[in-house]
């Protein structure tokens, strides 16, 4: 370690202005051999990310990886520094599924690594493609297990949680180590990858003109995956055959980016769809043939089910039981061949890439193709509309203090005259009334706990919306899941990002008003301090706080933060009695569960 702080490269401020760079890195490593150009690790990294037109690094500085930050910044990379690794890797996954390109994230060695693996974990559940760069320790002394400094080995450690684990040794391997983690994060099902940079690889150097040939410039990094001509065919009998069509857009389908297609396969064929919570928006919510207002009548009454980029996990209660009604017949698109019958039969998998593949049933569609009855689509319809009537009613009511409905109907109104905004969403109440009462109308705008189901990535996924989109985050949080990325509101601020977070503040998890049960003095392990003031922590970094006690107060904050496109927090006050135990997931309580 020691050699790379004492040989590393120039810092920015007195690095490369006035001479070349090669001549600059010469004459500070090798004063003695200024006359042959030399490039060195830090350097071919920054290349090499650049070559593929990767510009944005998430991560948090320290040894051995801060002179990498500061020439990539310097080299006119965007740094966006955090406060701890797991948000910053979360905010380079969130990146990644918005851009299709790898978000990056790069972390010091062993505790930062660690941080970071939760985030490069949780991004390769979601099918998110990101790439964890680590700096670690020498090899020599971690296989040996001398203990070095933040000793860990790190790239086995990485290897289960990750779809791909490579680690460079070699200068000359840099290009290659690069591509090979953009490749695997993006082609076929994406996911995350971890690239191990050890800490004497940076400081190398090699020759300039041989290490700028030895980068290369990933060529087609997602191929095109054309479904086989009989599995669309298969897949079409069926839905012709339907009594009962329904197709379930996933977040998949949202990240494909083929909207235009996706909307024309549903419209075309006249099929009611499901939005899974991220693939909100693919098709505005609002559309007619959205079932989203009668999700448990069509789940349990349709006999074809078209899964579009979304699987059958527990998000699905795995595609059988009460929840499924009756006997089903399944059509799956994915491109993971893998992911067909991984919990029920799959009569017609199409495995292929999801604009390819919903292309190829286009063409095949035709203009004969059967329209659902309009017994079916009437049923949904009068189900819609009696679930709509009821849910109007709850959310016109105006308790005091507010409860979940009544901050959520005041939201819902003021997002709806801005679709183009992007939403983060978490918490155990806070997400589940959100995602069915807060409507979204383009894709790709909705960011929640995803596929795990977990909190904790709220400002990070807020953070990596605002960067990669230029446009306001309205990042809408329990006040639990807000504690544990709460510290990144600072960099917020430093970044000037317009988010505006909104805590659902009603004293606790779940809610604030459990008791000990034991009658002690310490508090019940799921209550918060009451009447805690989040707003107050947001200007303690220069943001603007708001307190919000009423639907009408957080409407008027709301407008105003969206407005003055600074970071903001609105702490909304709600009924500590309001919420249920882990929300709609009650069942997965051990308690809960053996009462049933
Ligand atoms: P949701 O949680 O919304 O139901 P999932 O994350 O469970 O969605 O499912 C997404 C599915 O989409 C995964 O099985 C993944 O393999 C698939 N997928 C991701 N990208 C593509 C793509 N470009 N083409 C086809 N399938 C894809």
């Amino acid at each position: 370690m020691a050699s790379v702080l004492t040989q590393a490269p120039p810092a920015a401020d007195d690095a490369p202005k006035a001479k070349s760079r090669e001549a600059a890195i010469t004459s500070v490593l090798h004063p003695q051999e200024s006359a042959a150009p030399l490039t060195d690790g830090f350097h071919l990294v920054i290349d090499a990310l650049k070559l593929n037109d990767l510009n944005t690094i998430f991560g948090l500085v320290g040894i051995p990886i801060t002179d990498l930050a500061r020439l990539a910044q310097g080299e006119g990379m965007r740094f966006i520094g955090f406060r701890h690794e797991q948000h910053a890797g979360n905010a380079a996954a969130i990146a990644g599924y918005m851009t299709q390109k790898p978000g990056i994230c790069m972390t010091v060695s062993a505790p930062g690594f660690l941080n970071g693996l939760t985030a490069l974990a949780n991004a390769t559940t979601n099918c998110f493609p990101m790439i964890l760069i680590s700096g670690s320790s020498e090899r020599e002394i971690v296989d040996l297990q001398q203990g070095d400094y933040e000793e860990m080995d790190q790239l086995n450690a990485a290897k289960p949680y990750a779809k791909a684990a490579y680690r460079v040794l070699h200068a000359e391997d840099i290009g290659i180590g690069v591509a090979r983690a953009i490749r695997a994060a993006v082609s076929g099902r994406p996911g995350g990858v971890y690239l191990d940079l050890p800490a004497k690889l940076l400081a190398q150097t090699m020759d300039a003109a041989r290490g700028k040939q030895s980068l290369v410039k990933v060529v087609d990094a997602v191929p095109r995956q054309i479904p086989a001509a009989d599995s669309v065919r298969r897949a079409l009998d069926l839905l012709k055959s339907a009594k009962r069509p329904l197709i379930l857009l996933g977040k998949g389908a949202a990240y494909a980016q083929a909207d235009a297609e996706i909307r024309a396969l549903v419209e075309k064929t006249g099929i009611p769809y499901l939005p899974m919570s991220m693939a909100k928006g693919l098709l505005p919510d609002t559309h007619e043939q959205s079932a989203g207002a009668a999700r448990s009548f069509v789940l349990a009454e349709a006999d074809v089910v078209m899964l579009i980029g979304a699987r059958l996990n527990w998000l699905l209660s795995h595609g059988k039981g009460k929840t499924w009604g009756g006997p089903k017949q399944f059509i799956q698109l994915d491109i993971a061949p893998t992911e067909i019958d991984s919990n029920v039969a799959i009569a017609a998998p199409v495995i292929g890439d999801i604009g390819s593949s919903v292309s190829a049933l286009l063409a095949g569609i035709g203009s004969g193709f059967p329209k659902p009855s309009a017994e079916w689509t009437g049923a949904i319809a009068e189900r819609k509309d009696k679930n709509l009537k009821k849910m109007a009613v709850t959310l016109a009511q105006n308790p005091s203090p507010m409860n979940f409905h009544s901050a959520l109907r005041a939201i819902r109104d003021v997002l709806k005259t801005r679709p183009d905004i992007n939403v983060v969403n978490e918490g155990a109440n806070t997400l589940d009334y959100c995602r069915s009462i807060v409507d979204m109308y383009e894709p790709r705008k909705r960011f929640d706990s995803g596929t795990w189901g977990i909190m904790g990535i709220g400002m990070g996924y807020a953070i990596g919306a605002a960067v990669v989109s230029g446009k306001p985050v309205v990042a809408i949080e329990g006040d639990s899941a807000f504690g544990f990325s709460g510290m990144e509101l600072e960099t917020i601020c430093r970044y000037e990002l317009p988010v505006c977070t909104i805590v659902f503040n009603n004293n606790g998890v779940y809610r604030g008003t459990d008791v000990n049960l034991s009658g002690g003095k310490d508090v019940a392990p799921t209550v918060f301090v009451k009447g805690a003031r989040y707003d107050k922590m947001i200007e303690a970094f220069g943001g603007i706080g708001y307190n919000a006690t009423t639907p009408e107060e957080l409407t008027k904050a709301l407008l105003e933060s969206i407005a003055s496109g600074k970071p903001s927090l609105i702490n909304a006050v709600i009924d500590e009695a309001a919420g249920t135990e882990s929300g709609r997931l009650t069942n997965l309580n051990p308690q809960s569960a053996a009462k049933k």
